[in-house]
């Protein structure tokens, strides 16, 4: 392998945090000879077109929308599942960009999320202990010893899932279901709240009328009204598997992960010697970084000119995650100290991690007050500073499942039990998620903005 890549032997001599424990060293070297065998996921050429759409966003002419499930599973590898998480995501992008006049660029937590870091290694029931879950893509969820062995064989199903992710997450997004003029049709058989389906249904018609105008008057949206951009990305957490996908580019000779357009590190392996960010500041793809409320602003320097030593325009995102109570404290230095020095990141909030607890029912859960709070503060910040807010990194589902509490359809802490399904993280459900849209395309639209966007912009 090229000398562009760090060696594989050299990632795991710094013991990075949060991997996979096998047994068998020799049946986990023959599944990466399989892997890195297997053709990209995704192409450089792609990746190189999304970083400079993030580069737009960090310079206040475009908003990223990421978003997803927290752990996907390949049980949800299905048709309905995939199709359930794009609309909401499509739904929520037309909302903010048609709302706040923003191009949206669209990003999946999607075909590449099946890792997952834990905060405890064993989990404990009825004094029985195991290896916590850690995502499919290192044990199963069922609560035996034989389930939660850590199998190096998953993370072939991880390439798998993946590819049968993307595939038919492309076919949908070219294929016409993306299509504006439909845009009725991808909510029909759910719009039973009021408050948040009229204002949908309002927008719709809206949507309609203008692009009717645009076609009266001769402009022929084509592709635009046909077509949707839409992007792949993941946390990079297991360095075996992330470095098997990292392959030399043949137009240029520089390295990508070819598993995902983009990658981000998370808040537990994000320390400025370890693995994670040596294999990634390596890469060309667009980069992210979790920061929590304990981040300093001199890390979080260091971080930058790590992962983005050039200061190149949309290599790097910063995706702050401080909880609904310490956000006006926690990023304004933060902020401050990272713009001081002239270069420009695109900063992105994920009002979700932060804002995690167990409700008296037993569940872990996240308020929709609390995680629009966090947003509320995100965007108060960039408006003190005169910085721009350039994207939100979101956990939901296309399911109407009852994980959050809150929001207009004000799910109780006792409605919980009833759809609970997540298997890690409380996503927002539909609903929610397109009241966080019309949330953020107001704040959005509040802001001086940009207003000489070209077509390919959307
Ligand atoms: C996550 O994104 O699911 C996650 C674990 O986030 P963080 O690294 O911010 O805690
Ligand atoms: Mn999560």
């Amino acid at each position: 392998m090229s000398d562009l890549i760090p060696a594989l032997a050299d990632l795991r001599a710094l013991q990075p945090a949060q991997q996979p424990q096998y047994e068998d060293a020799q049946a986990v070297e023959t599944v990466l000879a399989q892997l890195r065998r297997l053709p990209p996921l995704v192409f450089a050429g792609e990746c190189d077109d999304l970083k400079s759409r993030i580069a737009a966003a960090a310079a206040g002419r475009a908003f990223i929308l990421q978003g997803g499930d927290c752990a996907e599973t390949f049980d949800a590898v299905t048709a309905s599942s995939i199709r359930g998480r794009l609309r909401v995501l499509l739904s929520m992008s037309v909302v903010m960009t048609y709302a706040a006049e923003v191009p949206v660029i669209k990003i999946g937590r999607m075909a590449g999320q099946f890792a997952k870091p834990r905060s405890q290694d064993i989990e404990v029931r009825h004094q029985v202990g195991l290896p916590a879950y850690r995502g499919d893509a290192i044990n199963g969820f069922e609560f035996t010893a034989e389930a939660r062995r850590h199998d190096p064989a998953r993370l072939l199903r991880v390439y798998n899932a993946s590819a049968a992710t993307l595939n038919l997450v492309r076919a949908f997004t070219k294929g016409g279901f993306a299509d504006l003029r439909s845009m009725h049709s991808w909510n029909a058989d759910f719009v039973r709240e009021a408050h948040v389906s009229a204002r949908y249904e309002q927008l719709t018609r809206e949507i309609d009328r203008a692009l009717a105008f645009m076609v009266a008057i001769g402009v022929d949206g084509g592709e635009a009204f046909r077509t949707v951009d839409f992007y792949a990305s993941h946390e990079a957490l297991i360095i075996d598997y992330e470095h098997a996908l990292t392959r030399i580019d043949s137009r240029t000779g520089a390295p990508y992960n070819v598993g995902g357009h983009l990658l981000w590190i998370g808040e537990r392996t994000r320390q400025l010697d370890g693995a994670h960010v040596e294999l990634l500041r390596h890469l060309r793809n667009p980069v992210a970084v979790k920061i929590g409320p304990t981040a300093r602003p001199d890390q979080v320097l260091a971080l930058a000119d790590a992962l983005d030593p050039d200061h190149e325009p949309g290599r790097l995102t910063i995706i702050s995650r401080m909880g609904a109570a310490q956000i006006g404290r926690a990023l304004k230095p933060i902020v401050t100290a990272v713009e001081a020095t002239g270069r420009k990141v695109c900063w992105s909030c994920d009002p979700m991690h932060g804002n995690t607890f167990e409700s008296a029912t037993g569940y872990k859960t996240r308020s929709f007050e609390d995680v629009t709070a966090e947003l509320d503060g995100f965007f108060d910040v960039h408006a003190e500073l005169g910085t721009w807010p350039g994207g939100v990194h979101i956990e939901l589902t296309g399911d109407d499942v009852t994980e959050c509490v809150g929001g207009v359809v004000d799910v109780s802490e006792a409605d919980l039990a009833h759809r609970y399904e997540t298997l890690c993280d409380p996503r927002l459900n539909r609903q929610q998620s397109l009241e966080l849209a019309f949330r953020v395309a107001e704040r959005l639209g509040q802001l001086d903005r940009a207003t000489d966007f070209t077509p390919l912009d959307f």
